[in-house]
C-alpha cells in the first residue's frame, strides 16, 4: 500500500485548464503525454491499431521483453495506474514503407485506449467529443483529472 501510495504521489499531472493539451488513459485517466510531444496519428496498418504517435510519454510501464511487429523491435506499453496494455514504444528505427513517423524510440499508442484533454473538454482521440466539462469532472476515480 504505501509503495502504490509513493508511486501515486510521483505520477505527473498536467494542468486542467484552457492552457493544457494532453492525451490520457482512457480507463483510468492517466495522464500520458502532452500534445507537445504528440507527432501524429499513425497511418493504416494491417494488424496494428490505427494510434497517435508521440516522441516521450509519462506514467507508462513497459515490458522488459521485446517483440517484432511487422519487422519492427518493440516492446508493450502498459498504463502505470490500472496497467492495462495501451501501445507500443519502437526501440529501433522502422524501416516499413509508409512509416517514417515510427523511427526509433516513438511512441505509439492505440486510439482506443485514449482520450485527450483539449483545453476545455475530454474528447477521444480521435476527435470525438465525449464530455463537456462544466462543474468538474464526471467520473475521475480521484475526483480531479
Ligand atoms: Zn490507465
Amino acid at each position: 500500500m504505501a509503495a502504490a501510495a509513493a508511486a501515486a504521489r510521483d505520477r505527473v499531472r498536467y494542468p486542467v485548464n484552457a492552457a493544457s493539451k494532453f492525451f490520457l488513459c482512457s480507463q483510468c485517466r492517466n495522464h500520458l503525454f502532452p500534445h507537445a510531444d504528440f507527432s501524429g496519428q499513425s497511418p493504416s496498418w494491417p494488424g496494428v491499431s490505427q494510434g497517435v504517435v508521440c516522441r516521450a510519454a509519462v506514467n507508462v510501464r513497459e515490458d522488459d521483453t521485446p517483440r517484432l511487429l511487422h519487422h519492427c523491435r518493440v516492446v508493450n506499453v502498459h498504463c502505470d495506474q490500472c496497467d492495462r496494455h495501451i501501445g507500443e514504444r519502437f526501440t529501433e528505427p522502422a524501416n516499413v514503407t509508409g512509416l517514417h513517423e515510427l523511427q526509433g524510440n516513438c511512441y505509439l499508442f492505440h486510439n482506443d485506449k485514449l482520450l485527450y484533454w483539449d483545453g476545455s473538454s475530454l474528447r477521444s482521440s480521435t476527435g470525438e467529443q465525449i464530455i463537456i466539462h462544466e462543474n468538474g469532472y464526471q467520473g475521475a476515480a480521484h475526483g480531479d483529472l
